[in-house]
């Protein structure tokens, strides 16, 4: 779209505010509006200034001023403002007009190029699935106490309603929501409006249906899109679904672990590359039909995996998802069926085209410009190094992994447990994401104190309210 396409459509949709977004460095979306009446060519093409010190991550307060200059092809007429408004992302740019290095959306755009210049393939594609829950506003906002965070799932299905205890009819069991049809269901329209507006929005809705957990946990696909694409479509996603849900009276919720003892939300990323239109990732009659440069993808995510995990699984909370029992990855190898393994690769009704892998252990916490793009450097390391994940020790593991011995066992590795543990881990292992230049040091650094200092910190110096069983009598 062209700066006169956008004031066309200003005209023809009679917009009245354009809101200007930008997204910080944890995967926030931030935004200035302006009256469209005031928006011109010049505006659009050089963007609009803002104070980039008081955005988590970015400028300190001395060399505040910043520009946040519209990509025009994301025009998106928002359906949740009082007034027609027009929302616009943005890149960020230094006054000097030169890219703002910890603009998330410049180092997933830098990561498409390297792609390009490397000659391996020209496009790489992501498919993510995201995961959320739904909860009550009502109980959400009058728990001043915080208690309900600390909530395990028997209390979560005595919310809810649960088959054991007294009779609450049509409510699902503990990891029983996939996917009894309605009135058991009872999001199934709630889901259906989400998708609608999603649809309304341009992006290609695949499928939608309840997730495992009990308490009102749902999921809803999209079709697969290029790197930087594909991160917009989530920002707009999470938009969407989290705006039907307040206007519906609930909070959508994407935190990984919400609920003690039920199923967390996930946000498995399926990937391919392709060169001119080729698929890369396919051979006939290979393991699980992957193709040689597939598997030292593979290879180079799993061996990255520890530092990828800081961009990938990026929050505290995100560690307490990825425990055995719920579907979530724990074992650091690759394989065709187990849901258990960090790389899963998809088999059933598998075509040349489709054929990819599926990483299961990122999280919506993770800012997926980062995530992504911190993927695609891991597999093309891998690539160039060749990284043959089956001779690491990687796998494949087919069988069920709990029905190991305890020798096989041992030669299985786990994901790190912890934030600080992968924090570590991209301390000591980022030469990957320096390639090409996509991240840099700044970025690198400014990220791993960023999360110490924001998150683990504060958490660590709160008394956390399972202590209180702990320790209470003590
Ligand atoms: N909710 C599971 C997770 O935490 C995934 C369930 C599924 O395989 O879709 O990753
Ligand atoms: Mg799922
Ligand atoms: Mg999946």
């Amino acid at each position: 779209m062209t700066a006169e396409d956008i004031l066309n459509l200003i005209k023809e949709k009679q917009i009245l505010m354009v809101d200007f977004r930008l997204v910080d460095m944890p995967g926030r979306q931030h935004h200035v509006t302006i009256p469209a009446v005031e928006v011109d060519e010049d505006m659009l093409t050089r963007g609009v200034a803002f104070d980039g010190s008081s955005i988590q991550g970015f400028r300190g307060i001395e060399e505040s001023d910043m520009v946040m200059r519209p990509d025009l092809d994301s025009a998106y007429v928002d359906a949740f403002t009082a007034v027609p408004t027009l929302d616009l992302v943005c890149d960020i740019y230094e006054p000097s007009g030169v890219r703002y290095n910890r603009d998330p959306r410049f180092i997933a755009q830098k990561a498409e190029t390297l792609l390009k210049r490397s000659g391996i393939a020209t496009d790489a594609y992501f498919g993510p699935e995201l995961e959320f829950f739904l909860f009550d506003d009502v109980k959400f906002n009058s728990d001043p106490s915080g208690s309900f965070y600390s909530i395990d799932s028997s209390e979560a299905h005595w919310n809810t309603g649960s088959s054991d205890g007294p009779n609450l009819a049509y409510k699902i069991k503990n990891k029983g929501g996939y996917f009894p049809v309605q009135p058991t269901d009872s999001q199934h329209d709630i889901r259906t409006e989400m998708v609608l507006e999603l649809m309304n929005a341009g992006i290609r809705v695949e499928r939608h249906h309840h997730e495992v957990a009990s308490a009102g946990q749902a999921e809803i696909n999209f079709r697969f899109d290029t790197l930087t694409k594909v991160a917009d479509t989530v920002m707009l996603y999470k938009y969407i679904v989290r705006n039907v849900a307040r206007k519906d009276g609930k909070v959508a919720t994407f935190m990984p672990k919400p609920l003690f003892g039920d199923n967390g939300s996930g946000m498995h990323v399926h990937q391919s590359l392709f060169k001119d239109g080729v698929p890369l990732f396919f051979e006939e009659g290979a393991y699980g039909n992957m193709s040689e440069m597939a598997m030292h993808y593979i290879g180079g995510i799993l061996y990255h995996a520890p530092a990828l995990l800081a961009f990938s699984t990026p929050s505290t909370n995100s560690f307490k998802r990825l425990v055995p029992g719920f579907e979530a990855p724990v074992n650091l190898v690759f394989s065709k069926g187990n849901r258990s393994a960090a790389v899963r690769v998809p088999v059933a009704a598998v075509t040349p085209k489709t054929a990819r892998i599926e990483f299961r252990t990122p999280d919506c916490t993770a800012n997926p410009y980062l995530a992504f793009a911190a993927m695609l450097l891991a597999g093309l390391d891998g690539i160039k190094k060749g990284i043959d994940p089956g001779k690491l020790g990687y796998g494949p593991f087919d069988k069920n992994i709990y029905e190991l011995s305890a020798e096989e066992k041992a030669q299985i590795r786990s994901v790190p447990g912890s934030l600080e543990e992968v924090l570590s881990a991209l301390e000591d292992d980022h030469e990957f994401l320096l390639e090409g230049g996509v991240f840099d040091r700044d970025f690198i650094q400014t990220w791993i104190e960023l999360k110490r200092t924001t998150e683990i910190q504060p958490l660590s110096m709160r008394p956390h309210p399972h202590e209180f069983q702990m320790y209470l009598d003590l």
